[in-house]
């Protein structure tokens, strides 16, 4: 068994890091690569934070685990909710680690929240609620470690301060809020790290991913966000964000020089184009769908959303400016949370003339049918299922770029074709494989905010100005990066075709541990040293039979509590993911 310190980096890509490393800036990263194994790591398709995860850490696809996005839909309703670990339908490797008699202490993981019984402690991440980005004791497990560590190193932060990120006026005070919540969360890593010689030690970082997002048309010169009166500091913000990973991940790593180290990211980062895609326009350009606001004599649908749209702008700005102690009792008095989404993402369609329709994701939008039987209102019964789904399919793959004519679509797939496994029933019907504009991926709008009538048009810089839409000029890529060294990894490896899936089998090997059959990653060949694997070969467990001798107790519930519902609303929006 070799002890393992996992470093997750949210987004990383090796587009940044090589030429980062090559300027110097990444002297523990280039020591791992230099002394270890490295490469890209494939994501999961689309290349989205919380199924990402949620594969590394049960070695499932999102049809095996049932984590597609950062939401789900609510059965039977033209609704969707925020999801957390309840909606994971898959043991964790924390679990199987625990369950093997190995200790282990996990912070800051996505869909990690409510956290779980395991032994060690565990800090749930991004989806854990706290107001002001301070975690609770709900996002701590065992729940006494909260106060241990809040005594001993204060507050753990799941987010950078979302007041320091909104600060759009001054991007580069947003840029300070990203480096000192990097070093907040050290501070409680070093801690937990110190607290004892843990099995598997995993920490991750998320700021990369908002970095990118935010920073990204500032540092590339050739992003048509890009502008060359940028100040040097926000040119250079993405590398320094980059720079306090690097340093972060080497102060834990010489901490505990004699742990192997794993480092990998649940997806790769690029540049965003300006032109937006209105996908519920397009399908209503088609046929295939109708809003509400099509005939004028329903000005008041209209008018209504445009109502509740403002209701939630107030909101939010009132709980700008209010005092952090003071923003509990008046989440509570505001019982809107999954609400207000559900109608910014389905208000103003006309269900019973609509075949097919979107969610508008800000980034990776796809399609349902508007199915009987399924859908409150659905309209396409079960037979004309498979022809609907392969005409919007054509549709799609006949829209053209009217400035360059090329396709946008590369490729439509059925969700039978990228997913397997018991969920698939909860993945959206039609996923889309977009086409990149000159390298640069296509935004995706909400159809009823665009008065332009336009399936896709390239927005304005003016367009970019809120706070929202300031996070859109970068956005992610199929391929993250995987590095890993020291102990059994192999020096000077390079690893070739590895893809999340393959990380929960590399930890359980390296942990001395089976692998489950129903985990469907392999270990990468060249990654661990032909001698490791001589006197270590793979123990493997058929299907079945770890969950005969572990079963899963916990049955699935429902996920927030509606004040729970508004932080993670806030969230979201602040970074730009609704
Ligand atoms: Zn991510």
């Amino acid at each position: 068994m070799h002890r393992l310190f996992i470093f997750g980096i949210d987004g990383g890509t090796l587009d940044v890091v090589r030429p980062l490393i090559a300027r110097g800036l990444l002297p523990n990263l280039a020591r791992v690569i230099e002394t270890g194994a490295s490469g890209e790591l494939g994501s999961t398709f689309p290349p989205m934070t919380f199924p990402a995860f949620t594969t590394f850490m049960t070695g499932k696809n999102p049809g095996g685990h049932g984590v597609f996005d950062f939401f789900e839909r609510i059965p039977g309703r033209y609704g969707v909710r925020f999801v957390n670990a309840r909606s994971r339908r898959s043991r964790t490797l924390w679990r199987m680690l625990s369950e093997g008699g190995r200790r282990v202490a996990v912070i800051g993981f996505p869909v990690t929240y409510p956290p779980e019984p395991v032994s060690g402690v565990m800090i749930s991440g991004f989806d854990a609620p706290g107001i002001g980005a301070r975690a609770d004791r709900t996002c701590f497990y065992p729940p006494q470690f909260y106060d241990e560590l809040r005594a001993k190193v204060g507050d753990y932060i799941i987010t950078p301060s979302v007041d320091m990120l909104r600060a759009l006026e001054a991007p580069d005070e947003g840029l300070e809020a990203i480096v000192a919540t990097i070093e907040r969360k050290l501070a409680a890593a070093l801690y937990t790290q110190e607290r004892e010689r843990w099995d598997c030690f995993a920490f991750m970082l998320i700021e990369s991913d908002f970095a990118g997002h935010r920073y990204w048309r500032f540092y590339d010169p050739d992003s048509p966000h890009y502008r060359p009166d940028y100040p040097q500091a926000l040119r250079e913000g993405l590398p320094r964000v980059y720079s306090a990973i690097d340093a972060a991940f080497g102060r834990l790593w010489q901490n505990d020089p004699e742990a192997a180290v794993l480092i990998f990211s649940d997806h790769g980062f690029g540049g965003a184009s300006t032109k937006t895609v209105f996908l519920n326009r397009f399908l209503q350009q088609q046929g295939l769908l109708e809003f509400v606001t099509g005939s004028k004599s329903s000005m008041g649908g209209w008018m209504r959303l445009q109502g509740r749209l403002t209701m939630a702008k107030l909101k939010d700005i009132g709980l700008h400016y209010t005092p952090e102690r003071l923003r509990t009792p008046l989440l509570r008095s505001m019982k809107l949370g999954n609400k207000i989404e559900s109608k910014i993402r389905f208000g103003g369609i006309d269900w019973r003339h609509t075949l097919a329709y979107s969610d508008e994701s800000p980034y990776f939008p796809a399609i349902w049918i508007n199915l009987q039987g399924r859908e409150e209102a659905g309209v396409v019964s079960v037979d004309q299922y498979d022809a609907m789904c392969q005409r919007v399919s054509q549709a799609l793959r006949e829209w053209r770029d009217p400035d360059s004519g090329e396709p946008l679509v590369r490729r439509v797939y059925r969700r039978e074709e990228i997913y397997h496994g018991e969920q698939v029933e909860r993945a959206p019907d039609l996923l889309i494989d977009w086409n990149l504009d000159h390298g640069y991926s296509y935004l995706s709008g909400r159809s009823l905010e665009d008065s332009s009538g336009l399936a896709i048009r390239r927005l304005a810089p003016t367009e970019f100005a809120s706070h929202e839409m300031a996070t859109r000029g970068g956005s992610h890529r199929p391929n993250g990066l995987i590095m890993a060294a020291g102990g059994p990894f192999a020096r000077g490896a390079r690893v070739e075709g590895a893809t999340l899936r393959d990380l929960a089998p590399i930890v359980l090997h390296c942990q001395g541990l089976p692998i489950p059959a129903e985990m469907e990653g392999q270990v990468p060949a060249g990654l661990f040293t032909p001698e490791f694997l001589r006197d270590h070969p793979l123990q493997h467990l058929a299907a079945g039979e770890y969950a005969a001798a572990h079963p899963l107790s916990e049955e699935p519930g429902d996920n927030y509590s509606d004040e729970e519902r508004e932080i993670i609303e806030r969230r979201l929006r602040d970074l730009g993911y609704l």
